[in-house]
């Protein structure tokens, strides 16, 4: 067992990232790691998390599965772009606010971001 930088202990390092008030490297366990990603959305604007589909709907995670929000809303189910690639357009909710991507298809990382939207079919 080894101690990571956030207190808990693990088999082995799980998660890095960089702290940026010293901008070292710190080790983090899957909880801790998807905690910071959190702190990071309450202060900022902008995420990178994936999207992807359940039995009941879908679900925006961090890229070890931690449910970051699963009240989705798919604004549009998927198009072409003009480089023959998917597409498909959503939002999410996250502690009150309403995120919005695009992304790749199902099971894709893609980039959101905070949207001044009051709900999430406004
Ligand atoms: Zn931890």
């Amino acid at each position: 067992m080894i101690t990571l930088d956030c207190g808990h202990e693990a088999e082995q390092v799980m998660v890095k990232c960089q702290d940026k008030a010293t901008g070292t490297e710190k080790s983090l366990c899957y909880a801790c790691a998807a905690e910071s990603i959190r702190e990071d959305m309450r202060t900022g604007d902008e995420a990178g998390l994936f999207f992807s589909q359940t039995p009941t709907g879908h679900k925006v995670t961090t890229w070890d599965g931690t449910v970051v929000s699963n009240q989705v809303y798919v604004v549009n189910p998927g198009w072409r772009d003009n480089f023959g690639g998917f597409r498909i357009a959503f939002r999410f909710l996250f502690e009150d606010s309403v995120w919005s991507g695009v992304g790749p298809g199902y099971g894709m990382y893609c980039n959101y971001r905070r949207t001044k939207l009051k709900s999430l079919r406004a």
